[in-house]
């Protein structure tokens, strides 16, 4: 009797373990990156390196393969073409940023998430290149409602997709609902706008000066 409960044990043991191999499974994507309510959702990175389960057909004429000069620009790039989409849908897609031998960047295709997140964990970069970052998208202007200044909060990284960066230790990059794309640098820890291109700071023009505060002329 004792054997075969402890055999029993074993199997159900078997069945979670084999379970849990399902983590390449679309279907759970829904629940393993769940963000938590109160943040304006994203991805959750695990840095291994996994193959990806499904075929991406390139439908929408995107370039993934395309080369550009910068990793910035392919980030541009890569939410560019799919932020139309992924508002009209209200759901996030998201990529690998990958750098070439020949110093030239580009990114994989933009894969399907959720409302709140897509998993890039499975997602590889062409044999031979060399991941160096991440770009997914937010859905849907007002889907992840304000923030307390009244922004929509899916202009914001979530605290969850900054520490996925962290975590990997390469820049994140998001497209917005409003059309801008972001970056966050793990390194420094800052969050810039790279798209639309940022006029740079105006100068500060000299003080006028003040009738009859001026020091007296000597
Ligand atoms: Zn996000």
């Amino acid at each position: 009797m004792r054997t075969k409960s402890i055999w029993f044990a074993g199997l159900l043991w078997l069945l979670l373990v084999t379970n849990a191999g399902a983590f390449y499974d679309p279907g759970l994507q829904r629940w393993i990156n769940r963000d938590p309510i109160e943040e304006t959702g994203g991805i959750n990175l695990y840095c291994f390196i996994g193959h990806d389960a499904i075929n991406y057909v390139d439908l929408f004429g995107y370039k993934p393969g395309d080369s550009y000069p910068s990793l910035d620009a392919a980030a541009v790039d890569a939410c560019n073409d799919i932020i139309p989409k992924s508002i009209k849908e209200d759901l996030e897609y998201g990529g690998k940023l990958y750098k070439r031998q020949d110093g030239t960047f580009g990114y994989t295709r933009p894969k399907k998430g959720s409302k709140e997140s897509v998993f890039l964990g499975s997602v590889a970069p062409p044999p031979g290149t060399t991941t160096v970052g991440d770009y997914h998208t937010h859905g849907a202007p007002s889907s992840r409602g304000k923030t307390s200044a009244g922004d929509d909060r899916g202009d914001y990284f979530s605290s969850e997709d900054k520490a996925g960066n962290r975590r990997c230790a390469y820049p994140g990059y998001i497209g917005t609902p409003t059309g801008k794309v972001k970056k966050f640098d793990p390194n420094t820890g800052q969050t810039t706008t790279i798209y639309p291109p940022q006029p740079p700071p105006n100068p500060q023009p000299p003080p006028k000066p003040t009738p009859g505060t001026n020091p007296p002329v000597k």
